[in-house]
């Protein structure tokens, strides 16, 4: 079988160039492959933090378009499509500018939103809940659209922030290659942080265009996560917050 290599150099962790390898059927990588397959299949999260490499921020967004846009395109020549054709010569720089500075732009931690803290001057003590925030992120196995809606909580010990803030959280952490169960703790460990509360409350319900479109092609399902710290594990502050939504 026929496979592409992109060699790393190990002291930038940068890729050197693209190799063909001939491999055979037997051969351990192609197992190793298949094995990876299944795990991804299968939707498995490894770590809450997002697994990046020490120099990931290194390259500037500029020199990344460009090394993306390069091996897009030969993506798309192995794939056999002619890209002298006028719709196609500009898709692999279209591509890698929409993964920079939009749909991955949220795992540059320069782009996560500054978050001016407020006293909370009105003592409202009660749950805030912020619902319905609408979410485009893409799976990490896949890279395919995950859509959905997140709905977050807080209660405050004395500070607040700006309502538009908890959205930009969401969004922020959504603009990355991902898994649910690691962007809903994501999202609730940052609003915890931001808000310097223990009472938060997340929950997520998205769409998994890698379930709906392909493999298993179930357009019906749609996977439910939450999280819950502090006052929100008391079961009845838990069941009014769900009531809300
Ligand atoms: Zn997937």
């Amino acid at each position: 079988m026929f496979k592409i290599k992109i060699l790393m150099d190990h002291k930038t962790r940068r890729p050197l160039k693209l190799k063909s390898d001939i491999l055979d059927d037997q051969n351990i990588s192609f197992q190793a492959t298949q094995r990876y397959d299944m795990e991804g299949d299968d939707h498995i999260m490894t770590s809450i933090e997002t697994p990046m490499l020490p120099h990931a921020f290194e390259m500037s967004d500029d020199e990344k378009i460009n090394q993306i846009s390069h091996y897009f395109g030969q993506i798309m020549d192995i794939l056999g499509l002619d890209r002298s054709d006028d719709s196609l010569k500009g898709t692999p720089h279209r591509v890698a500018k929409m993964y920079v500075k939009e749909i991955f732009s949220g795992l540059n931690p320069a782009n996560k939103p500054d978050i001016k803290l407020f006293e909370n001057k009105y003592k409202y003590n009660e749950m805030l809940i912020e619902k319905n925030i609408t979410f485009y992120s893409n799976c990490e196995h896949h890279f395919v659209p995950i859509i959905g809606k997140a709905h977050v909580a807080y209660i405050s010990t004395g500070k607040v922030i700006g309502l538009s803030k908890l959205n930009r959280i969401v969004q922020h952490f959504a603009l990355r290659p991902q898994v649910q169960e690691r962007l809903t703790i994501q999202i609730a460990e940052e609003i915890k942080a931001a808000v310097q509360s223990e009472h938060v409350a997340v929950v997520i319900d998205a769409v998994h265009l890698c379930v709906s479109s392909r493999g298993i092609k179930d357009n019906s399902s749609s996977t439910i996560t939450s999280y819950y710290s502090g006052n929100f594990e008391d079961e009845a502050i838990k069941s009014r917050f769900l009531q809300h939504l």
